[in-house]
């Protein structure tokens, strides 16, 4: 498909209209245009995740608090154009202001505490003029996913804020900082650096790392960390520091002692440009994800006063847990509240209908392997769970049987070995009611089976049967447990080896499925 460009407000309703008719995800990429890698960064996640990905770009003037600053941001919209007409986006969105604030425009969206500080303080009405125009965009592209960069820490967290509390339906997504080679984020307004100034502005990554190694030595004290990367800025004469903090980043309140999560924010002028930076304390070597998963978890992941390092495992049950919560965190990539408004949309236009339940893990390496994406070139996995089952493929599937990873949105992240359930047991309880007439689960291999014993039917110690038992002789087994979470209140289950489980493979249960849903075998 061609790339729409939209300038009308009636034309972007039809775009939308269209969109949502057909059940397409749509996302939403708002910038200010004059595009680089980092805006690339978010528009790349925007399609890998979603069926529609419109690109805004409008140059909002109330988030400028001089004329001159607005009227010299970089602009470049051929450039831009051809750069998403390249990228194979679906719509670039540009209106016109006197659209967007048409004369009398009276009505202001003010976020609260969290757009006090740092770029509050030093840009008076911006965050106003930010939450209003996304507010806007918004209602306007009502977009299923809004990607925002991690370059903008402080804007994030007030738009999220703005999402919760004025009850937006749309998840966001956050991306990493996308770096040039000596570090500088990308920046639009990096273009307005002369040659001197540029190479100085390098300086700001080099402040924020300055603090990350001290941490990562045992300095947990703000107090010591922020003079010594005080300290590099001011080696460099071009650079007039404005700000630099250590801050918890839930509330932006500055934190005595650092912990895994907490973020480094930092702004200057350079020359007459200003810049700002940020980065995440984590322990060393962390994914740029699982640093925005430290960020954004709800509460804080260790105590205060705990060293760093060492951390990983309680991170990753964070990852889960904030995943399962759909914090939109970036590295989420198939998450359930995606799924269930997009998959089971398309192929389940009648849930009543799902007798079956399948749950084990279908783990693809990349998102687009999922069992789901391309039901028409089903994999390994698929072929062998419709032998498995007694149907003939994803449309005798789809009759009656749903399949769920409780790990689902983890595709792209390593797992905890044996611990998923324990995370995620709540939320696929929650799954669980969206199937009113569910009969059976069917429970693919070992690890699910141990861990729904005991995650979610609370077995414990030897009320859990061996697996090597239970298997025995038949290779499959099935039982009936009280369920009252269903209608029926009883649950049937079933389990086999894991269909790609190599040399031991299950017979197929075709039998032992509830009537209803055997009704299209063809086999
Ligand atoms: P802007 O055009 O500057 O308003 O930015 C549009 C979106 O791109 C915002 O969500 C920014 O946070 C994001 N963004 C800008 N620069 C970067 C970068 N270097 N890396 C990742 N995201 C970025």
């Amino acid at each position: 498909m061609s790339t729409r460009l939209i300038t009308s407000l009636p034309e972007l309703q039809n775009f939308v209209r269209e969109a949502h008719a057909h059940g397409r995800s749509l996302a939403l990429v708002p910038t200010m245009g004059a595009l680089h890698e980092g805006h690339y960064s978010l528009i790349h996640r925007a399609k890998r995740q979603c069926d529609t990905v419109v690109v805004s770009i409008f140059v909002n003037p109330h988030q400028f608090n001089s004329n001159e600053d607005f009227a010299s941001y970089p602009r470049d919209l051929a450039k831009d154009t051809e750069a998403l007409q390249a990228l194979n986006v679906d719509a670039i969105l540009v209106p016109h202001q006197e659209d967007l604030y048409p004369k009398g425009f009276d009505t202001f969206v003010v976020p609260g505490e969290l757009a006090a500080p740092f770029e509050g303080a030093a840009r008076p009405g911006h965050f106003r003029g930010v939450a209003t125009i996304v507010l806007k965009l918004f209602n306007l592209v009502q977009p299923d996913v809004a990607y925002f960069g991690q370059k903008d820490f402080q804007q994030v967290q007030v738009i999220r804020r703005l999402v919760e509390d004025l009850n937006l339906s749309v998840r966001l997504v956050i991306c990493p900082t996308v770096r040039e080679a000596d570090g500088l984020a990308m920046s639009s307004r990096n273009a307005l650096l002369g040659h001197d100034a540029r190479k100085a502005a390098a300086i700001l990554h080099r402040c924020l790392l300055r603090g990350e190694e001290l941490i990562h030595g045992g300095e947990i004290h703000a107090g010591n960390v922020l003079p010594a990367m005080r300290q590099v800025a001011e080696r460099e004469p071009l650079v007039a520091l404005d700000y630099v903090a250590l801050v918890d980043p839930s509330d932006l309140a500055p934190v005595d002692q650092v912990t895994a999560g907490t973020v480094a924010l930092i702004a200057a002028h350079v020359g007459s440009v200003r810049l700002i930076d940020n980065l995440i304390v984590g322990p060393p070597a962390t994914s740029p994800e699982l640093l925005l998963q430290l960020a954004f978890s709800a509460r804080p992941v260790i105590d205060a006063g705990a060293r760093v390092p060492g951390l990983e495992t309680e991170a990753l049950c964070r990852r889960i847990e904030t995943c399962r919560d759909c914090a939109a965190i970036s590295s989420v990539m198939i998450p359930p509240r995606e799924f269930l408004a997009k998959y089971l949309k398309r192929d389940y236009p009648d849930l009543n209908s799902v007798r079956v339940m399948v749950i084990g893990r279908n783990a693809p390496m990349r998102a687009d392997h999922s069992f789901y994406l391309h039901p028409e070139h089903p994999n390994r996995f698929a072929e062998a769970l419709y032998a498995l089952l007694g149907v003939r493929d994803f449309q005798g599937f789809r009759k009656a049987f749903v399949l769920t990873d409780a790990l689902r949105c983890h595709v792209q992240s390593d797992r905890i070995p044996e611990k998923a359930l324990i995370h995620c047991a709540r939320h696929l309880r929650d799954e669980l009611k969206q199937f009113p007439n569910l009969h059976t689960i069917v429970i693919l291999g070992q690890d699910a089976y141990q861990q729904f014993q005991r995650d979610v039917l609370g077995r414990k110690g030897e009320e859990i049967k061996a697996w090597e038992e239970i298997m025995k002789p038949e290779k499959w087994a099935q039982e009936d447990v009280p369920f009252p979470l269903l209608r029926r209140g009883t649950l049937h289950l079933i389990y086999c080896y894991h269909p790609t489980m190599g040399y031991l493979h299950s017979p197929s249960i075709a039998a032992a499925l509830p009537p209803e849903s055997t009704v299209t075998r063809d086999l």
